[in-house]
């Protein structure tokens, strides 16, 4: 399998910022795992089954990248998998602080898990799932800050989906 790396997150849904960030990891690893972190939030807009459908067809092409969900400690699920490391995006200087935090965390728990960061294009530094899915549901443009798979599939939750062409 190569070098493995495990990008978390809750990808509700998968914008064009995280969809940067797996397109760039794919030179350092030779499989990306997209792992959906199983967190019952009732303000979701898909279920973690729905994420996972959407993510997969988001990335067909590209055998290299997996889809998958985890509950529990990030570190254990990481062990499991065997990967060589944990991917986190970075936007801008407010993701510091938290990225920072949870990775002294994750290494104080498990020290032989590393994680490496990687900054988006930017083009998507400022996109965030909540502001998509705010723009969303209050009847914005939302072109170019998701994949098109996820657009329509946003826009059917949404009772829009007559506004897709
Ligand atoms: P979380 O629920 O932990 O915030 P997200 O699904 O929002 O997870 O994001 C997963 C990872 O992707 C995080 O490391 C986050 O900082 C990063 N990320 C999200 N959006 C972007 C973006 N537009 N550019 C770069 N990194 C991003």
């Amino acid at each position: 399998m190569g070098r493995i790396g495990i990008y978390p997150g809750s990808f509700d849904p998968l914008t064009e910022g995280h969809r940067d960030i797996v397109l760039r990891s794919l030179r350092f690893f030779d499989t990306v795992v997209v792992a959906i972190l199983k967190n019952p939030d009732k303000r979701a807009m898909f279920s973690v089954r729905e994420r996972a459908a959407l993510i997969a067809e988001t990335f067909a092409d590209e055998p290299r990248i997996q889809v998958d969900h985890f509950g529990g400690l990030l570190v254990d699920y990481v062990r499991q998998r065997k990967a060589d490391a944990v991917i986190r995006g970075l936007r801008a200087v407010q993701d510091f602080e938290y990225e920072f935090q949870m990775t002294m965390m994750n290494r104080r728990l498990a020290p032989d898990v590393d994680t490496v960061f990687m900054m988006t294009d930017e083009e998507y530094f400022y996109i965030a799932s909540r502001t998509v899915k705010e723009v969303a549901r209050l009847g914005g443009t939302i072109d170019g800050l998701v994949p098109d798979n996820i657009k329509a599939a946003m826009f059917v939750k949404l009772g829009r989906e007559g506004e897709l062409a």
